[in-house]
């Protein structure tokens, strides 16, 4: 993914999800290590992790509404950082995730299916593969992913 793809994404995503258009900049950042992304509340342009893109789609996707709830309410003047509640319930409201995945250096090799919670970021190892369907997240009861 360009940066271009990665800046009309955070617009669609924006428009679909937060019924507001994204005005700043949207870019990849490779320094970015541990989170997913990262908001700067001086330029309001958003940073996102290339790694997390290996997540699949629907993860990354749940990753760029975190990062446009700190966004939009930010410019909306509005409860903006993790622990307040407008941040709480836009978070919830839009289906953002929580935490970003960690990165996969910890990556246990015995275990090959690698699953993540597309709403809380959970990760799951599993020798045998796990009915995504029957199973959900033991955590927040959220709808597992394979990742590749
Ligand atoms: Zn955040
Ligand atoms: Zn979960």
């Amino acid at each position: 993914m360009t940066n271009q793809q990665l800046q009309a994404l955070v617009e669609e995503i924006s428009l679909s999800s937060f019924h507001q258009p994204f005005v700043h900049q949207a870019i990849f950042n490779s320094r970015l290590k541990t989170t997913g992304g990262r908001y700067h509340l001086k330029d309001h342009h958003l940073d996102f992790n290339p790694l997390m893109l290996d997540y699949g789609q629907e993860v990354f996707a749940n990753i760029i509404k975190h990062e446009l709830c700190h966004y939009h309410l930010h410019l909306a003047k509005k409860g903006y950082q993790h622990k307040d509640a407008d941040f709480k319930w836009l978070l919830k409201e839009v289906g953002g995730l929580r935490f970003a995945p960690r990165s996969e250096k910890s990556t246990p090799t015995a275990k090959k299916n690698h699953y993540i919670c597309t709403s809380c970021a959970q990760e799951y190892w599993r020798v045998k593969q796990i009915n995504t369907k029957r199973y959900v997240c033991g955590r927040c009861h959220g709808l597992l992913k394979k990742c590749s």
